[in-house]
């Protein structure tokens, strides 16, 4: 039996990180986590309970709180992917809305928040057979992982692509409120000090600006059959 890999797909907020992973665990029939699910799932609940008060995270509070947070993905046969369950809520639809992105990479800054995260998502990886895609996962969470990617796309791209997104969904945004959000989270995302978005020197870089997401995924691909082979 051919060995199975482990695949961390790191790169700047919207550039197309989760989909190209989704796609690349299906064909290759390996679990999928999207591990910015998970600090957005962290991301609502201090709004919900008032740990971020005029949007400043309450580190001590959020720390003292962490132990009853619980986060799980579970498959869902109706769009045949893995939603984020918040303390046994499906939440997969509300860590999307905007409120949550403007703070999510406030709460993803606190050490202990990542600290927590970082240890499930290792768990969760254990067996290999994984592909994760973050900011952090082939710096920390998967340093030794057989392949590493890393995405990047022209911000205005990024924010158009999502910007449809969310229109489709019917939420309220403008394209100039998503840019702004994209560009605030990549500055916070690279230059806080606990896991800083890093591209590894070992990290392929895949520049999606002109890539449709089946090349993207071919590409991909191509290096993971390459990897499992070597492996
Ligand atoms: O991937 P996504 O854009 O949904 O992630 C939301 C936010 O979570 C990012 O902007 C970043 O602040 C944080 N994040 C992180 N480390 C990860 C994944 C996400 O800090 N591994």
């Amino acid at each position: 039996m051919q060995k199975k890999i482990t695949i961390a797909i790191d790169g700047y907020s919207s550039c197309g990180k989760s989909t190209l992973a989704k796609a690349l665990a299906k064909e290759l029939e390996y679990i999928f986590i999207d591990s910015g699910a998970m600090y957005r799932g962290v991301t609502l609940y201090c709004l919900r309970n008032g740990l971020l008060p005029e949007g400043i995270p309450a580190v001590a509070p959020i720390e003292a709180t962490l132990e009853h947070i619980d986060l799980d993905f579970k498959f869902n046969p109706e769009t045949k992917q893995a939603d984020l369950y918040l303390n046994g809520e499906n939440v997969e639809e509300l860590i999307r809305m905007p409120e949550v992105a403007a703070h999510v990479s406030k709460i993803a800054a606190l050490k202990n928040v990542r600290h927590k995260l970082v240890l499930d998502q290792r768990k969760m990886g254990m067996n290999g057979g994984i592909v994760m895609d973050g900011r952090d996962i082939g710096s920390v969470v998967f340093p030794t992982a057989e392949l590493k990617l890393f995405i990047t796309a022209l911000p205005e791209i990024r924010a158009q692509r999502r910007y449809k997104e969310l229109k489709e969904k019917k939420v309220e945004t403008s394209f100039e409120e998503v840019l702004e959000n994209l560009r605030e989270r990549d500055y916070l995302d690279s230059t806080r000090t606990e896991s800083p978005l890093v591209q590894t020197p070992d990290a392929i870089v895949i520049d999606t600006s002109d890539l449709t997401p089946e090349e993207q995924l071919r590409i991909a691909l191509n290096y993971a059959i390459e990897k499992t082979q070597n492996a």
